[in-house]
């Protein structure tokens, strides 16, 4: 059976004690069922970078720790400062520098002698999110000829925005040296396809023939997923744990959750004015609700992030201040992680589940909080229509995040939506979250980049074949 190497910038190594990671969640089902190798940063920062390699049952683990140096430039510089925020339509924190682009050129190509040193010529390799873009290019290089597949987990913005970004000709186009690109919307697909044909004069359908060598690119929507069942199943469980039982408790009435890494992308200050003119308009709601928002911190060290901070406690403070009674707290804000259980119980017990990123790749919490409803009562999801998740979703409660009085409306209608209603619509966003199950995310994208013999059409969608197309740099505009 060939191996896989799955490449990305955190592995995250079984028994390690760390918390699992949301990569680890969807890899879960291709580590267990393919021989795999996962290869990424350790972790670890270290003038004389080291390399290991942890063994666990069929699969091998091997990291390689960054220099000082390598740290700044490639992960805190190009990747949370440049890339991060551009793919999330911010072109205004980007923070671009020459030398971080070449750090993070760096990086990728000290990855790729890594790779060499253990890759056999019938491995197949899957390099996943924004850190690696050109891994494949680097890897050809050194004169590499295996199926090579690439998943973005995060958005892909327009070439209007990509084209702002300095040098993105030197990056985004080196995606055409992978055998498949994938994404997580058929609108991200669509805006890279548009890139290339405005910037590359490729047809704009989706098969291309780009890149060094011979190599055929296709590009393909493939949805990440949760472990639906499981998770439900966890979810009944959960509530009956003492200590969701007594955080329950000490929130009487109806609860509304918001769950949310402390992220730009997330809309958290917004999401908080939404729901203080939620209160301004519904006085007959006072004392008997309460909106619960988890975020842990993330990225503290970098301006932007430490800056939320500050601005969410205080919208949290702000609204307390002015609408609490000494008997009810009508926002309570909890600034760290929970167990995968925890939150799973929290789901479960919560009215209205309000997720409304300003952009998101997918958004995981807007599947978990639906697969926590239990189907006889279920609550209300409102979802912002700039994630992922809401293409899937129709049947939640879609709203555009940028516009908190509309929200503030959604909320209102959420809290008050008859039971058949609220049914009818749970019916539909779990028929969803089972098309798209986490179990077959990995063997779609696999089956996509390694078709058998004849190959399967359906793997991909909107799969065209198409004339080949001059290599970049040569390229004539059509
Ligand atoms: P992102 O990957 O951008 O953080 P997602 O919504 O796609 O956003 O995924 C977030 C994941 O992190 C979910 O699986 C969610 O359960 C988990 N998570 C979010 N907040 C917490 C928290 N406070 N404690 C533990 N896990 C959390």
């Amino acid at each position: 059976m060939a191996r896989i190497f799955i490449i990305s910038n955190r592995v995250a190594i079984p028994g390690a004690g760390n918390q699992p990671g949301g990569l680890e969640v969807v890899l879960k089902a291709t580590l267990r069922k393919h021989p795999c190798v996962w290869l990424g940063w350790s972790g670890e920062v270290n003038a004389k970078p080291r390399t290991r390699t942890v063994t666990h049952r069929s699969n091998s683990y091997i990291v390689t720790d960054l220099k000082p140096e390598d740290f700044d430039e490639y992960y805190n510089g190009f990747a949370n400062r440049v890339l991060w925020p551009i793919f999330h339509y911010r072109l205004d924190l980007a923070e671009f520098s020459r030398r971080d682009l070449s750090g993070y050129l760096r990086v990728n190509e000290h990855f790729a002698d890594e790779l060499v040193k253990v890759l056999k010529h019938d491995d197949i390799v899957w390099v996943h999110d924004y850190h690696l873009i050109p891994l494949a290019k680097a890897l050809r290089a050194r004169g590499l000829n295996n199926r090579i597949g690439f998943f973005l987990h995060i958005p892909l913005p327009p070439p209007e925005i990509l084209t702002a970004m300095p040098n993105h000709e030197r990056l985004i186009p080196s995606l055409g040296d992978y055998d498949l690109v994938g994404f997580q919307t058929d609108g991200d697909a669509a805006n890279f396809a548009r890139y290339l044909a405005k910037e590359l004069g490729a047809p704009s359908h989706m098969s291309l023939r780009l890149g060094t060598g011979d190599h055929a690119m296709r590009i393909g929507t493939f949805p990440v997923g949760i472990e639906t069942h499981p998770f439900t199943r966890l979810a009944r469980q959960a509530v009956k744990t003492a200590f969701v039982k007594q955080v329950i408790e000490s929130l009487p009435g109806t609860l509304i959750i918001g769950v949310d890494r402390l992220d730009y992308s997330k809309g958290i200050t917004l999401k908080l004015e939404a729901y203080e003119r939620f209160l301004a308009a519904n006085p007959q709601w006072y004392g008997k609700i309460t909106y619960l928002q988890i975020t842990p911190k993330s990225r503290s060290a970098i301006k932007e992030y430490s800056e939320m901070e500050s601005a969410v406690g205080s919208a949290a403070g702000r609204i307390n201040g002015a609408y609490s009674e000494a008997s009810w707290t009508p926002v309570r804000y909890v600034n760290r992680p929970y167990s995968r259980t925890t939150l799973a119980g929290l789901y479960a017990a919560a009215d209205v589940g309000l997720v409304t990123p300003m952009r998101d790749g997918m958004n995981l919490v807007a599947k978990e909080y639906v697969a926590a409803q239990d189907p006889e009562n279920p609550g209300v999801l409102i979802l912002s229509r700039f994630a992922g998740a809401a293409d899937e979703f129709r049947d939640a409660l879609l709203v555009n995040p940028y516009d908190p009085d509309a929200v503030a409306v959604a909320i209102a209608r959420a809290v008050a939506m008859p039971l058949g209603e609220r049914k009818a619509r749970h019916a539909e966003l779990y028929a969803a979250l089972l098309r798209n199950d986490i179990s077959k995310w990995g063997d779609k994208f696999l089956k996509a980049l390694n078709p058998p013999e004849k190959k399967d059409e359906k793997a991909l969608r909107n799969f065209a074949p198409g004339p080949a197309v001059p290599e970049p740099g040569r390229a004539t505009r059509q």
